[in-house]
């Protein structure tokens, strides 16, 4: 249909990218791109009326995404005709602009389209000998300038490299090498840094890639602080089972992965390192607090665990409970201590989401006036329940009489 679709308006039209690559290593891949030779935005706007979905444009940068119905998303890009005037006189020369679109892209992996329009559908187009470095597992630029051109290539050179068990190419390894060395991460904007950084980790397993950017020197891109001290491994490799049990538990609550992972990175940073990393990275306020506040405040919990064990129930539940998912989920990465974890884990998978079934409403149907003294009693009955003193609903309303 987009092939038809496009072909009507003149367009010629290709999947290209991540979806190819993907198709040929058999694996998911629900992100969908579409070059259009012609006008993409013209074209989306087209197909998502005809299709019945939504759409978002961006036109300074000639893309669009459409939105159907059911959720599933097709990126549309513009590959714009370039015309060069040929010397002597000679009619403008269009040269394709699929091509020129898939030269700018990173690595030779990703270069693959695919031909939807009716004429020649579904002709696999490789350029860049894609099907080659897929078949030899390989990560390759596609020019010497590449990194130079754009330093977050090196940390998607690392993601790819370890997602799919590849190995970085000679030359591109020489070239990362030289990015280093020419230093050209310094005018890079920390908000490219950061979308790729976090890329990486919230990959399925991210520790090897976290080793390869400590081991490439890429770390201190970021901060040179942050180190790979003796029990990180130890910590990444924690902070990944906890997050498998956390996983196991199918709670609704959705947690960000890559926090956990971040933090545990940090674990070893003081504040002051932590406000530099914020500001390099230019994280959004919740992700500054994250690292610069949340973060101690959970290794305050912490220690009040260190010395409050074995708490009771009500105990724990107050100290833990301001915390959200992913702090508790790091303090047990990070603890040497069984005890602490096992406190952690009982408080998450028994105390975390008990309620009581009574609310200020039943309090006023006592007759007792609504003010401060509603919370306390409130939390004193929570407290009970949760030392299982109060088996249902009577013995809640009894308890706050
Ligand atoms: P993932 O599977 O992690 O989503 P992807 O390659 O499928 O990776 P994106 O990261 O969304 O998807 O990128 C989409 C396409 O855009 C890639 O296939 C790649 O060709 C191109 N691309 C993305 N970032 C860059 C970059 N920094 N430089 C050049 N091309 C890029």
């Amino acid at each position: 249909k987009i092939g038809e679709v496009a072909d009507s308006m003149g367009f010629g039209v290709y999947v290209v990218g991540g979806f190819v690559r993907d198709l040929l290593l058999r694996r998911k891949n629900d992100d969908v791109d579409i070059v259009i030779e012609g006008e993409g935005i013209t074209f989306a706007k087209a197909f998502a009326e005809m299709m019945g979905a939504r759409i978002n444009t961006y036109s300074k940068f000639g893309t669009s995404v459409i939105i159907f119905p059911d959720g599933f998303k097709v990126d549309v890009a513009t590959a714009r005709m370039e015309y060069y005037t040929a010397p002597a006189a000679l009619p403008e020369v269009e040269t394709s602009s699929i091509k020129l679109d898939l030269y700018r892209r990173d690595f030779t992996i990703n270069t693959l389209a695919i031909r939807l329009s009716p004429e020649g559908f579904g002709t696999l187009t490789d350029f860049f000998n894609a099907q080659r470095d897929i078949k030899e597992k390989r990560i390759r630029i596609l020019h010497n300038l590449s990194f130079v051109e754009d330093p977050t290539r090196v940390f998607r050179a690392i993601k790819f490299e370890q997602r799919f068990g590849f190995t970085i190419g000679k030359v591109t390894r020489e070239m990362i090498k030289n990015a280093i060395h020419l230093d050209v991460f310094r005018e890079l904007g920390g908000l490219r840094v950061f979308n790729e950084f976090r890329q990486i980790l919230e990959e399925e397993n991210p520790i090897p890639a976290i080793l390869r950017i400590f081991d490439l020197g890429l770390m201190k891109i970021i901060h040179p602080g942050i180190e790979k001290h003796n029990d990180l491994i130890d910590q990444l490799d924690e902070a990944k089972k906890v997050l498998a049990w956390h996983d196991l538990m199918y709670t609704d609550e959705p947690i960000e992965r890559w926090v956990i992972y971040f933090l545990t990175l940090l674990s070893q940073c003081d504040r002051e390192i932590s406000e530099e990393v914020a500001k390099r990275l230019m994280l959004a306020p919740k992700h500054k607090k994250l690292i610069t506040g949340d973060r101690f405040h959970a290794r305050n919990a912490y220690t009040w665990l260190t010395y409050s064990l074995p708490a009771t129930n009500s105990d724990l539940h107050r100290k833990l409970s301001p915390l959200r998912a992913e702090l508790l989920l790091y303090i047990m990465a990070v603890s040497a201590n069984e005890e602490i974890k096992k406190a952690i884990s009982h408080y998450m998978s028994q105390l975390r989401h008990i309620s009581l079934s009574i609310m200020g409403r039943d309090l006023k149907e006592m007759g007792l006036k609504p003010g401060p003294l509603y919370s306390r009693i409130l939390e004193e009955t929570l407290a009970a329940k949760l030392d299982g003193t109060l088996d249902d609903r009577d013995d809640e309303l009894a308890f706050a009489a």
